[in-house]
């Protein structure tokens, strides 16, 4: 039986206590839980989605007969593989609902999870480097500003200001203002799974590592159980949370997914003194960067053009990305790249999520959200769990369904946009 005991509050008190006696206090953060026969919901993936669903299925609707299944280890998806980058700043309304709930939500995240995720809102700017681009975000402004979404358009002297190592008159693409979300800005990315976690597991809740879903079974068109690497495991409902996989699990409840899969890279420089305290992203030339609290310079670009499922980096991704981003930070040419990876991240034909019903019955998905769900995770949590608790969705996700492909009313965010991250 795996011990969920409440953990002790973390504090500067407990810390204290601790160092007194050598630590030898302190519990693990989540229980080592092997898998029960039957669970009232399953959810598949612990990736910051799938433990968002159990934690808010636990704490908005009392439901903690929850296993939360894992074929790797807890946040090794995408979940802790991206650029950490937070925002809300979108163009269609239910776009900015779910966004500005999940931004709002990370703002006092670590008090509520006594789990210190490192939320900081030091502020993004998403560049306009074309006269199309200036048009765009100041549409986006307007938008938020009847959204209720806290965002303004910048001119490129406050643009200089806000990040003086910025190059705003480059030959190409010269800065010509940005939009600016000031409350916008970064997390630590393992925390937030790690806190999740912690917290799912001091419910009550399984999570079973190392533990593959290869199959789903069904009767009279109603999921019954799943398959795993740990045997067969029952369930009332089932969550599939898995983003680059969605369409392997979707394929083995029989039916198919408008996702595609593919792999979007990342890279970090050596640490170097602090010298950028906002979040930039450059989509015109697509690339954004940002500063981590080691020093690093932490750089992103876009998607492969062709699908796959590697986690790896390409040699030709950093010469790219950072050849795009030079002109506007001359300052990267001086730098030595550190590391890079690659996460298999999940596509939509409108860049929107999907948080769905599905042709089985009790079986839930959430996916589709690409290159940008970091940011969406505490919202996408809350709002899948009102969607399994009540069986229908509710405000949030409403929009969002899988009906939305076959009848045409897609969510475009990719051409509003430019870039999802
Ligand atoms: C390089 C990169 C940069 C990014 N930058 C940003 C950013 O700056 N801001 C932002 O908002 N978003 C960003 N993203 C996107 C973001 O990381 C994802 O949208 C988000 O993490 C998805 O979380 P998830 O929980 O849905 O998926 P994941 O974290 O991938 O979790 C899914 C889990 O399901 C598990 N799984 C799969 N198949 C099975 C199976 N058969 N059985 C059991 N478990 C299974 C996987 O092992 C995985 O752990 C970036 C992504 C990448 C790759």
């Amino acid at each position: 039986m795996a011990d969920h005991t409440p953990s002790r509050r973390y504090s500067a008190f407990a810390i204290a206590r601790e160092a007194l006696r050598m630590h030898t206090g302190w519990k693990r953060a989540w229980a080592k839980a092997t898998p029960k026969d039957r669970y009232k919901v399953v959810v598949v993936g612990a990736g910051g989605h799938g433990l968002a669903t159990a934690y808010y299925l636990g704490k908005n609707f009392g439901i903690r007969d929850v296993a939360i299944i894992e074929k790797g280890w807890l946040g090794g998806g995408n979940t802790g593989r991206n650029t950490t980058i937070i925002r809300s700043n979108y163009l269609q309304d239910p776009s900015a609902a779910i966004y500005e709930k999940s931004r709002s939500l990370y703002e006092t995240l670590s008090q509520e999870l006594n789990y210190n995720i490192m939320f900081s809102p030091r502020g993004l700017i998403m560049l306009a480097q074309t006269e199309h681009e200036v048009r765009g975000y100041k549409r986006t402004a307007h938008a938020n500003y009847l959204q209720g979404v806290a965002t303004e358009w910048i001119d490129r002297d406050r643009v200089k200001k806000l990040c003086p190592i910025m190059n705003i008159d480059g030959p190409r693409y010269p800065v010509l203002g940005g939009l600016y979300q000031a409350r916008g800005g970064t997390a630590r990315h393992d925390a937030v799974a790690w806190g999740y976690a912690r917290a799912c597991s001091d419910m009550g809740m399984d999570i079973i590592q190392n533990c593959e879903v290869t199959g789903i079974e069904t009767v009279d068109g109603h999921v019954t159980s799943v398959s795993t690497s740990k045997g067969n495991i029952g369930c009332e409902k089932l969550a599939l949370v898995v983003a680059g996989h969605s369409s392997q699990l979707a394929g083995m409840a029989g039916f198919r997914m408008p996702i595609e899969s593919v792999a979007l890279q990342a890279l970090v420089s050596e640490p170097i003194k602090p010298c950028m305290d906002v979040v930039v992203m450059a989509n015109t030339v697509h690339g954004y960067l940002s500063q981590s609290d080691k020093g690093e310079m932490v750089i992103g670009g876009g998607t492969d053009g062709f699908n796959n499922f590697t986690q790896r980096g390409s040699w030709h991704h950093i010469e790219e990305t950072v050849r795009a981003l030079v002109e506007t930070f001359p300052m990267l040419s001086r730098l030595k790249m550190l590391r890079q990876w690659g996460g298999i991240v999940d596509m939509t034909g409108d860049r929107s999520p999907i948080l769905s019903t599905t042709p089985v019955g009790g079986i839930f998905v959430n996916c589709g959200w690409g290159t940008g769900g970091f940011k969406a995770i505490p919202g996408s949590g809350w709002a899948m769990a009102e969607l399994i608790a009540k069986g229908t969705p509710g405000p949030l996700s409403a929009e969002f369904g899988l009906n939305r492909f076959r009848e045409g009313r897609f969510i475009d965010e990719s051409v509003a946009a430019g870039v999802a991250h």
